[in-house]
């Protein structure tokens, strides 16, 4: 872009250059040349400053994309740190929170499916607890605990 300023510059000086050398008797072809190229470039220099605008707008999105995800990705790993893999009596794998971060009346498991796809969805028992649901994907696994043992976890 610089290039481009320096140029229409460079040219408008030139066409100056002709105006003062040519008080008195103008040489009207020259000049005309000479301010029709200031023009030209002036024109060009403006286009790339659109151009670069334009671009400058595209990085930023991008950039605020980014940090959107960034965040949302330290979120996750946050709360993820919070649970560990776990096979239940079925044999079937979910995540469950740690011990030192239970809470009462927080659901204990967490979907490994949403979990890979970088989200944190709870598993809730249904069917007396035989089954946990994900509230999100729906996924729903076996637990193989005996009807009604969900309500007094060991
Ligand atoms: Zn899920």
């Amino acid at each position: 872009m610089f290039t481009e300023i320096n140029a229409a510059i460079q040219a408008s000086k030139t066409a100056l250059d002709i105006i003062k050398s040519n008080k008195e008797l103008l040489k009207y072809n020259e000049l005309a040349l000479a301010v029709s190229e200031v023009n030209a470039k002036l024109l060009s220099a403006q286009d790339f400053a659109s151009y670069l605008l334009e671009k400058n707008k595209l990085l930023s999105e991008r950039i605020a994309d980014m940090e959107e995800k960034m965040a949302n990705d330290e979120k996750f790993d946050r709360e993820f740190s919070r649970y560990k893999l776990h096979s239940l009596e079925s044999g079937m794998l979910v995540y469950m929170i740690k011990p030192e971060h239970e809470e009462i009346g927080e659901p204990h498991y967490a979907c490994t499916a949403c979990a890979s796809d970088g989200k944190i969805s709870f598993f809730q028992p249904v069917l007396n607890g035989t089954r946990l649901v994900c509230d999100f994907c729906k996924k729903n696994v076996d637990t193989g605990w005996k009807p009604g043992a969900h309500k007094t976890p060991k």
